[in-house]
């Protein structure tokens, strides 16, 4: 029987991949971090989604970040739109090393589960910057968690080539479409309140932005 754990974050991205997994895996579990994010609705929203598609939803809590990131996604007084303090060409929401720690994590708890594969939502085409959603990123990443554990987990990242567009094809093809529009969330300003027609959010900061634009482009073709 294979397995699969869904690093699930309740967004558009990692709501595509578990509709991905469910049609590819037998058994499907996801796992959420709560790391002190603002946008703390989209805990909420990925229990709801993964009680929606009857899968098993574990929250991983710690705050480390919240002690170490200097990042507009955790400091409320930071602006999420403008440059990182530190890292001039990288956005204010960069959080150093968060995939590198999430992965990590997602990886012992596969260990733990008896759990095959993990798949993550990471992307490098129409990103806000971060260098850890490289494809070389998380391709050494898998080497060495696998070499430091004697396992062999392997990582999927079926969204790192495709736009925020076709993220949206692919969801319809894997029948999460309507949940992505009704139940995820993507808003840094963790405003699930508005509702538009490419799902809910404030329309203003860069998720919202990159999500709408995503949303038009799909809509040409369809
Ligand atoms: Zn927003």
């Amino acid at each position: 029987m294979s397995s699969a754990l869904v690093v699930f974050s309740g967004g558009q991205d990692s709501t595509t991949c578990l509709g991905w997994a469910k049609n590819r895996f037998d058994r499907v579990e996801t796992l959420t971090f709560d790391y002190g994010q603002k946008h703390r609705v989209e805990i909420y929203q990925a229990k709801k989604i993964a009680t929606l598609l009857d899968v098993e939803n574990f929250v991983l809590k710690f705050d480390a970040f919240s002690q170490l990131a200097d990042s507009a996604l955790i400091d409320g007084s930071l602006d999420i739109s403008s440059a990182h303090s530190h890292k001039p060409n990288l956005p204010a929401s960069f959080v150093p090393n968060r995939n590198a720690v999430f992965f990590t994590l997602a990886h012992a708890y596969a260990q733990k589960k008896g759990i095959d594969n993990i798949i993550t939502g990471i992307n490098q085409t129409d990103y806000s910057g971060y260098p850890d959603c490289r494809l070389e990123f998380i391709e050494a990443l898998e080497l060495a968690l696998n070499l430091g554990s004697e396992s062999n987990i392997k990582f999927h990242y079926p969204l790192i080539h495709l736009s925020k567009a076709q993220t949206f094809e692919m969801s319809e093809q894997e029948g999460v479409l309507e949940l992505i529009i009704d139940e995820s969330h993507t808003c840094y300003n963790g405003n699930h309140n508005t509702k538009n027609e490419w799902g809910y959010g404030c329309g203003e900061c860069p998720a919202c932005i990159l999500r709408a634009k995503g949303w038009q482009e799909y809509n040409k073709k369809h």
